[in-house]
Formats: C-alpha cells, structure tokens, sequence
C-alpha cells in the first residue's frame, strides 16, 4: 500500500457514491512514523498531515516544516489544556475539541491572538465507549451549539473513531447525521481499514495511517 494506492482508492469511492471529484481529503497520519516514510510522502507531493501528540508533533515538523511550509497540520489525538497554546502555534487544525474546559480555553486562547483561528472539529465518542476521547452523542447537540454560541469557536465539522470491534457503518451514519442537522461541511471519519466506507457515508476527510505509511512500528 502506498500513497498513490491510498488516494486512487479515495478517487474510486468517491465515483462510486456519485461524490464530487476530488472532495475528500486525505489527511496522511503521521504519528510515530520514522523520518524517511514521512520524508517520501512530502516529497511524492502530499501536504496534509495528522499528528495525535502535540509534543511529538512538534519535533516532526520543526524539522520538515522549513522544507515545506505548505504543510497541512492537523492535531487529531486528544488536547490536554496545557498544551493548547503550543497546539495553536504548530496547528492548522484541531479535530479533538470533547469537553467544555478545553471549548473555554480555546475560546480565551483565540481571543487574545489575532489572524485566523484554525478548522475546528468536535469530537464525537459514536460508541460512548468510556475509554474513548469526545462527546457523546446525547449530549452532542447541546455541545456543538456551546461550542458555536456561548464560547464563539467557528466550528467547521464534527470528528469520530468508531469502536475498533463493530462495524462501522452506523456510527459514521450518525456523525453524518449530526454534522447535517447542525449545517456542519466537515466531517472526518475513516481509517486505514474503512475509509471506503466512511466516504459512502459522507465523510469529507479520512484519516489514513498505516495504508499510506506501513505499519506502525511501536503501537499508540
Ligand atoms: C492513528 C489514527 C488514525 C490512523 O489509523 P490507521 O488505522 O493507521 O489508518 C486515524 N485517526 C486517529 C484519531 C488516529 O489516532
């Protein structure tokens, strides 16, 4: 599996559930990949990457970003409030927001920089399974309208990783759903093992890993 394979593959589904040409993004995920796999994939042309930790994040791309300052950068692991500042430097955009002390930090945060906030997804726990970052989806609707009116984020979709031992489907059906009844464009869902899927269910940007980089060498 390769780039090319990857973003092929995202170009067939694409055809096959009569979605625009070209409007589902591929969001390379990076984390914990060696220098030389990530190094190829800047240089095959791609510029739109997806990191889970700030701090490795970090040391990647202080030293790819000189090279390449076209990157796209995503955060898609989870926000501890400590880190946001360092998160608002170094990303474009960030895919975990799942509570109401991080949705205020964000909120004070952006206040105080001017110039554009960064895309900003809310993270939705599809499966309410207890160890999983995000909202669930009962309390999703009172989250998102929080979000948007009470600590002013411009939000532009919603976010989700489907419990690894169910099918997919519905919980991409549902984070779909959410996103339409809220007039959200953005919704990022799909990996490695299901991206084909999550773009029949509407997903404008999957997150792939493994297919695009080869398997992860130590586990996160
Ligand atoms: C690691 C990770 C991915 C990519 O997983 P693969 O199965 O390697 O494609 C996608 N989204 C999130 C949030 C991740 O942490």
């Amino acid at each position: 599996m390769t780039l090319e394979d990857v973003v092929g593959r995202i170009r067939r589904a694409e055809r096959k559930s009569g979605r625009e040409p070209g409007s589902v993004s591929l969001c390379a995920v990076s984390k914990v990949q060696p220098e030389d796999r990530v190094r190829a994939v800047l240089e095959a042309g791609h510029r739109f990457f997806g990191e889970n930790r700030v701090q490795e994040a970090q040391q990647r791309w202080s030293l790819f970003r000189p090279t390449f300052p076209d990157v796209t950068l995503h955060l898609i692991g989870p926000l501890q409030s400590n880190k946001v500042k360092a998160a608002l430097d170094l990303f474009d955009g960030i895919e975990s927001i799942d509570r109401e002390s991080l949705a205020e930090k964000l909120s004070t945060e952006l206040a105080r920089r001017d110039g554009a906030a960064p895309t900003l997804f809310i993270q939705i726990n599809t499966g309410d399974e207890p160890q999983k970052a995000g909202v669930s989806p009962a309390e999703a609707d009172r989250f998102i309208d929080r979000c948007r009116e009470h600590w002013r984020l411009p939000i532009s979709g919603l976010m989700a990783i489907p419990p690894a031992e169910e099918a997919p489907a519905p919980h991409f059906a549902l984070l779909a759903g959410l996103a339409e009844r809220h007039g959200l464009d953005r919704i990022s869902m799909g990996m490695s093992g299901d991206f084909e899927t999550a773009i029949e269910f509407g997903s404008t940007e999957v997150r792939v890993g493994s297919a695009v980089f080869g398997e992860r060498v130590v586990a996160t």
